[in-house]
């Protein structure tokens, strides 16, 4: 069972098409100095899209989705990992009782924790941008909704624990 795994690594340059072509970035992760939680290796980890969280230093956790894999809209020769780290607009649950800070540009080359907490859905090539843009969005809906589901039910629990006090 890989997940869930936690993961750090160094964000390192890819080919800088999230932003410019997509219109969203992905972080991509040094899969060379990937320290994981579990004794698995990144050719264990099945390709797809994953749901989990992320954070960039010691900024604030983003929910994130997440591309393991070789990018087949693209075929990439190389497997990666990218987090995808969700705005606040788009997951105001989340950041309700955040100050309002918002989450740095640019940040290669900065330390990046995830945790991959579920898996979503095998990659697959897309005809055309429109279609792989169209699927990420509804990507990120879905992560959004799995990570607040996980944080209700934190808090759900913690009230629990605090009436039976
Ligand atoms: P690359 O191919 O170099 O990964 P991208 O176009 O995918 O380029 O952009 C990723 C970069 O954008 C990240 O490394 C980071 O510096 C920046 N970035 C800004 N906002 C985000 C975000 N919400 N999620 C991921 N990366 C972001
Ligand atoms: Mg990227």
């Amino acid at each position: 069972q890989i997940l869930p795994i936690r993961m750090t690594s160094r964000v390192v340059r890819g080919y800088g098409r999230g932003s410019k072509e997509l219109g969203i970035p992905t972080a991509n992760l040094d899969t060379e100095q990937l320290k994981l939680s579990k004794d698995v290796t990144l050719e264990e980890f099945p390709t797809g899209i994953y749901w989990g969280v992320s954070r960039i230093a010691d900024q604030s956790v983003y929910t994130a989705a997440v591309s393991v894999g070789y990018n087949p809209t693209y075929g990439n020769d190389t497997k990666t990992i990218e987090p995808h780290l969700i705005a606040p607009e788009h997951d105001p649950r989340r950041h309700a009782s955040s100050t309002g800070e918002t989450l740095l540009k640019d940040f290669y080359d900065q330390t990046c924790r995830l945790s991959l907490v579920g898996y979503m859905r095998p990659e697959l090539p897309f005809e055309g941008l429109d279609k792989l843009i169209e699927a990420i969005k509804g990507d990120i809906a879905k992560a959004v909704q799995l990570g607040n589901e996980i944080n209700d039910t934190l808090t759900t629990e913690k009230e629990w624990v605090q009436s039976d006090e």
